[in-house]
């Protein structure tokens, strides 16, 4: 696993700062601070710079016994509801008295995507909020916010889970993240919480190289910390069904029971389907999409998955996958440019 000298640095900083050496301390994350066997709410507060500050709803429970901290964040991309309404209502049923530990939850990263309705990006400054890790304090409001974020939320954590679902413009299945980082321990930690969240098609996902800056995920950020990390996706083109948040919430409290924070019985998913590859097809034209498949429907390499035509409904191509799999996401709207993306196919793999 590489670590950024500079950031492991910080971190032990940080950590040395901001842990409680006494369990029974209270916690406290921007201005929430939580004493032991209560529930506080506040703001990460991120202050302007070259332009507009914002406020990051923050949720702290802190458990009335010793145990580890579980920080949980949704809604980088602020379109993607199901996954922050799971969140929500988490952060109303954790019971702290039945709590070992501390749970921290972020809600609504992206507050100004969420209120605007603009999907993928912080519409202050056209950026996405889930690739930009560390962050900068200097910088545009993304940068500001996730600087803030990683080291008032991530680093101090000692697991992580990432919340995201199909955003406004992608009709999703639900599924998970196994992330591979090459540390046997951590993977096998992370591997335990992707089985405990329970849903059944986990995308393993290797990471080649360092992390990339200006192109590093939440969840990146928190494996090169050394914090074991699921990321789930649940979710479609702006709906919150009940199925697709319940699934999130019970999938985080499961972790929570792996994790033994919370009391109860967990049951992993025993046979779930595994996703080796993640095959993103573009269309080469722009024009109007419309879709020939469903998200779980099984392809075979060379089938059309939708075609494109021109702006008077004439046939401009067929989009064909190159790859045989389950379709975990197609675009859901009609709206299609050159090079955008038309469906994620996922290539089935044996259990590792
Ligand atoms: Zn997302």
């Amino acid at each position: 696993m590489r670590m950024n000298p500079a950031i492991l640095s910080s971190t032990l900083t940080l950590l040395a700062v901001t842990l409680p050496s006494v369990w029974g301390a209270d916690v406290t994350v921007g201005t929430a601070t939580a004493h032991a066997g209560e529930r506080a709410t506040g703001f990460i507060q991120v202050p302007g710079g070259v332009d507009a500050p914002t406020n990051i709803p923050v949720i702290v429970i802190n458990g009335s016994k010793p145990g580890p901290r579980l920080a949980l964040v949704a809604g980088s991309h602020g379109t993607e509801y199901a996954s922050i309404i799971a969140l929500e209502k988490l952060a109303q049923t954790v019971n702290p008295a039945a709590l070992s530990g501390t749970v921290i939850i972020v809600p609504l990263i992206n507050l100004a995507s969420f209120s605007q309705k603009v999907p993928h990006l912080n519409p202050v400054d056209g950026k996405n909020m889930n690739r930009m890790y560390p962050g900068n304090p200097d910088g545009t409001q993304t940068e500001r916010a996730l600087w803030a974020i990683g080291r008032q939320v991530v680093q101090p954590s000692d697991y992580f889970i990432d919340l995201h679902g199909g955003d406004l413009d992608e009709n999703l299945r639900r599924y998970s993240y196994w992330p591979q980082t090459g540390n046997k321990k951590l993977d096998a930690t992370s591997r335990g919480m992707v089985m405990a969240f329970g849903l059944d098609h986990i995308v393993i996902q290797k990471y080649e190289g360092p992390a990339a800056p200006g192109a590093t995920p939440v969840s990146r950020f928190a494996n090169d910390l050394g914090k074991p990390t699921v990321i789930a996706e649940a979710g479609h083109a702006g709906t919150t069904d009940a199925e697709d948040v319940d699934a999130l919430v019970q999938g985080s409290e499961n972790v929570m029971r792996y994790l033994k924070m919370l009391p109860g019985e967990v049951r992993p998913v025993e046979h779930p389907v595994w996703i080796g590859e993640i095959t993103t097809v573009r269309s080469d034209q722009d024009g109007i999409f419309y879709p020939l498949v469903v998200p779980e429907s099984y392809v075979q390499q060379g089938m059309r998955i939708g075609y494109t035509t021109d702006y008077f409904g004439n046939r401009l191509a067929d989009i064909k996958t190159p790859v045989s799999g389950v379709v975990v996401y197609v675009c859901s709207v009609p709206s299609m440019k050159k090079g955008d993306t038309a469906a994620y196919i996922g290539e089935i793999a044996s259990a590792p």
